[in-house]
């Protein structure tokens, strides 16, 4: 039979998933010396065969804990559940990764009505019976799901309301309110509170096996990516009391300060208290620092184990405690959850500490925190005030504060008269550009994370709410419905992209910059980096933004956005509606202008770094109008009726669009497109060149190849141009690489290769390409797949491995084969996505490219991705995976 139970003693840090976090520290505490009370861990894996075995403890591991408990009465040389001097014991859940709060606890177990008298007469009537009372509601509420509300009213009752916190209740008042707790749980369940120490221990282990299926735990594993299938552990420990009088007390420390980092003792403490007590809220706090004056021996010995954990643990750590007669006892340590900010300074300090490594220091942090220092957050007191009305997807981070409005237009003048303005329409769409700018936020009810609002937002690092199911705009009313709230044009709403959260009203924000110890991170991620990190970017703010960020290169631009902008859109729209070639070409000349002026902006911004840009890829009719109105004040504009421009609009909409003509097939059927483009990009890099003397290392990328034929076709094309423009070379090769977004050119990219200097794998088609889900639509499916489990994650935003990334290594391979020199990028969203970096660094790719506000998160995902996958790791005695 395996073991299932084991001692702290037996127990390390490094047996977390056996033993959960909890289990896991307090054997490693144990085996430091430290003053933890004794008590064993009922392993993960017991969970698991709890379940399996149909929600019954299985009779071997009741043995196994009965032979466990009488140790543990051998060693504290105390009783459980009769004889002097008494054993209590806590019994507390423990997963491999840490949920605060999601799973329960019970405390006090052992007493019953005779050992409370015993337990009396060694310390204290009131201590005794108020352990009892404290016990019989957590049970009610843990074991048999009483309400905690059943048990307050008791209390109201009973003490006549007239109890203030803190304040000692009679012994009547107590043993009065015990029996009224057992009735309480007798007529909600049926059942009698247990007498028997045993069975109230069984139960407990039972409760806390099931807690790892409670809703909340189950909401929080769904949110933080957790596995279903780790289960949690059992942690049975000796109780210590915190409520044992006047020299006695309870708390929590943090060794650094959570929220700014500095190395100072940062926590709270109650006198005279239970842990539950300072979680209740029913009692203030004392700040840790107020101890040194009420127990200076404790708080001596309590900084002196804060640092002795600190430097084993070699981070930040969450220490709770408990002081019984002047006694420090441990009661759990674990990486402490901190900012961005704080988290930053932490580590820069360990380093000059020489507590870690530079590579640690870079471990250590959560980059995807670090996007809290890029934008700025709401005042973190004021939104504790509030409760969101509404849920979405957290498309892009950040938060938003402003008057809502359901019109691009309306935005755009609201913002001219000086108003912040949060834009919400249903969905987006490529016409809503200029809304979607000025507005500090973007709310849609539908869409998903790489729906075209959620794209626009991310490029422009501004917040962005997609998928929010519960609202409906009614644009005749001007009003919205959010789970049945009406809000009118020009109310406030306050939206945080991180969490997906609509807040009605205004919620005051702090704004952040890149501060000289973020800088000193991304200096040292990139020493270890191996994949570049480039960025997609095409307007000339994007571009700064993208190099200020560090962006070694622009790895995609757009160039559709550039068609978008104000005063083009109509010479878009133009060359597409023209009646004759001749009209065409001429529509066709004037955007020339405009991307000549473009590439050479970008040109001067970027320098020596390579700007890889991408030709046309949307369908042509993203570009036109669709409503009567709109089509009729087009139609005014340019000089046609009503009736053509719809005409050319029906022939052009494709019934799938995207997988209709876009793409190198545009390429093909209007090759003067493309060659307008090539020439404008070619020019405006000599153009630079001869401006400001370096040479701008423009390359040229084909989208959506499915063909080898499509892109040698296309290959000789722009050679043609560029042969042309620059005869003598004086811009170098010119590199020709394809987007890999389709299956089939993965599949045969060994052909594709013979005609492109490098890959860049565009993982939004292709995921949705390889699915067969809509990249615009899949939300409507994807949140019923995940509470089905069908699906884990959503493979918009991290790289499906197995599916997507074994066209991309076939790719690869097949690719290198015939082009050993083939220079392989990935530019979809996973770009910025720290799993998908992690990935792309482990199968070779040579660079990532995301939208700018990413690109810090991405450098430090990037060095991460290489510190993890280097030997010298070992050597370090870094264990990646300890994370709480
Ligand atoms: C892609 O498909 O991954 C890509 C980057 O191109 P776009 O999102 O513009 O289709
Ligand atoms: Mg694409």
């Amino acid at each position: 039979m395996k073991k299932k139970v084991y001692t702290f003693g037996e127990g390390s840090k490094k047996m977390r998933s056996l033993l959960g976090g909890k289990g896991a520290n307090l054997s490693e505490m144990t085996n430091l010396g430290l003053p933890v009370p004794p008590g064993f861990i009922i392993s993960t894996e017991a969970c698991n065969e709890y379940y399996q075995a149909g929600k019954v403890l299985p009779e071997d591991l009741k043995n196994e804990i009965f032979s466990q408990l009488k140790k543990l009465e051998k060693g504290t040389e105390k009783s459980f559940g009769g004889g002097m001097p008494n054993l209590l014991l806590s019994v507390r859940s423990g997963a491999a990764v840490s949920m605060p709060g999601m799973m329960d606890t019970i405390l006090n177990l052992g007493l019953n009505d005779i050992t409370v008298l015993q337990l009396a007469r060694h310390t204290s009537p009131f201590f005794a019976f108020d352990c009892y009372r404290r016990l019989i509601q957590m049970f009610g509420n843990v074991v048999f799901e009483v309400p905690q509300s059943h048990f307050e009213a008791e209390w109201r009752r009973t003490t006549k309301g007239d109890t203030i916190p803190g304040r000692e209740l009679s012994i009547q008042a107590l043993t009065a309110l015990i029996d009224s707790y057992k009735k309480v749980i007798k007529s909600f369940s049926g059942e009698e509170f247990p007498q028997d120490p045993l069975a109230q221990l069984f139960g407990a282990i039972e409760a806390v096996f099931q807690s790892w299926q409670n809703e909340r735990a189950k909401v929080y594993r769904q949110l933080k990516n957790i596995s279903e299938d780790l289960g949690t552990a059992v942690t049975i420990q000796s109780m210590v009391f915190g409520n044992l009088g006047d020299n006695s007390g309870t708390g929590v420390c943090f060794t650094r300060n959570p929220s700014n980092g500095k190395k100072e003792l940062f926590g709270e403490f109650l006198m005279s208290a239970q842990g539950e007590d300072v979680v209740a809220g029913t009692h203030t706090p004392l700040p840790i620092s107020e101890m040194k004056a009420i127990m200076p021996e404790v708080y001596t010995k309590l900084t002196n184990t804060c640092d002795i954990l600190e430097r084993h643990y070699r981070d930040m750590q969450d220490i709770e405690f408990t002081v019984e007669n002047g006694q420090l006892f441990l009661l759990q340590t674990r990486a402490g959850k901190r900012t961005g900010q704080a988290s930053i300074k932490m580590v820069i300090d360990m380093v000059d500490e020489e507590l870690i490594t530079k590579e640690q220091a870079l471990l250590n942090l959560d980059e995807t925190q670090m996007n809290q220092l890029l934008h700025p957050s709401f005042d973190g007191a004021a939104l504790k005030r509030e409760i969101a009305i509404a849920t979405g997807l957290a498309a892009c981070p950040g938060v938003a504060v402003g008057k809502v409005l359901f019109d691009p237009q309306k935005a755009v003048e609201a913002v001219n008269r000086g108003h912040r303005v949060i834009l919400a329409r249903m969905e987006t769409s490529p016409d809503d550009i200029n809304g979607v700018m000025v507005a500090e936020g973007v709310l849609t009810a539908r869409g998903g994370m790489t729906s075209h609002a959620a794209v626009v937002a991310r490029g422009l690092g501004k917040c962005c709410i997609t998928g929010c199911e519960d609202m409906e705009i009614d644009d005749k009313e001007n009003t919205m419905t959010i789970n049945g709230r009406k809000i009118v044009e020009g109310d406030y709403l306050s939206l945080e992209g991180s969490t997906g959260k609509v807040y009605k009203g205004l919620i005051p924000t702090v704004s952040s910059n890149i501060t000289q110890e973020f800088k000193t991170i991304l200096d040292w991620a990139d020493k270890y980096s191996r994949l570049k990190v480039l960025a997609n970017a095409e307007t000339p703010e994007d571009t700064k933004k993208a190099v200020q960020f560090g962006a070694k290169g622009i790895g995609l631009c757009r160039t559709e956005h550039m068609f978008f902008q104000e005063g083009r859109i109509n010479t878009v729209r133009r060359m597409i509606l023209a009646e004759d070639e001749k009209e065409r070409s001429e529509a066709i000349e004037r955007l020339y202008e405009f991307q000549f002026d473009d590439f050479k902006e970008l040109f001067f911004i970027t320098g020596d770094y390579p700007v890889n840009i991408r030709l046309l890829d949307p369908p042509l009719h993203e570009f036109l109008p669709n409503s009567k109105s709109e089509i009729l004040s087009l139609a005014e504009d340019i000089g046609l009726t009503f009736e053509g421009i719809k005409k050319t609009l029906d022939d052009l909409r494709d019934t799938n669009p995207m997988l209709g003509h876009r793409g190198c097939r545009l390429g093909i059927t209007i090759p003067k497109l493309y060659k307008m483009q090539v020439r404008a990009i070619v020019s405006a890099a000599l153009e630079v060149k001869r401006l400001k003397g370096n040479t701008p290392r423009p390359e040229i990328m084909i989208p959506l190849v499915s063909l080898e034929s499509e892109l040698r076709l296309l290959r000789l094309m722009i050679i043609e141009i560029i042969n042309d423009l620059d005869p003598v070379g004086e811009l170098g090769d010119i590199p020709i690489g394809t987007m890999v977004e389709v299956p089939r050119a993965c599949i045969i990219s060994d052909r594709i290769a013979l005609y492109a200097d490098y890959f860049s794998y565009g993982t939004n088609d292709l995921t949705q390409m390889t699915y067969g889900f809509s990249r615009d639509d899949s939300d409507k499916f994807l949140r019923k797949y995940h509470e089905e489990k069908i699906l884990d994650v959503d493979p918009f935003q991290t790289l499906d491995e197995r599916g997507v990334g074994h066209l991309v290594e076939l790719s690869k391979k097949l690719g290198r084969k015939v082009n050993g020199n083939l220079k392989l990028g990935l530019c979809g969203e996973h770009g910025g996505d720290p799993k998908s970096i992690e990935y792309s660094h482990k199968i070779g790719l040579d660079y990532v490219s995301c939208s700018p506000f990413r690109v810090p998160v991405a450098r430090i995902a990037a060095a991460k991705a290489a510190v993890k996958s280097s030997p010298v790791i070992d050597q370090l005695g870094v264990n990646v995976n300890d994370e709480m």
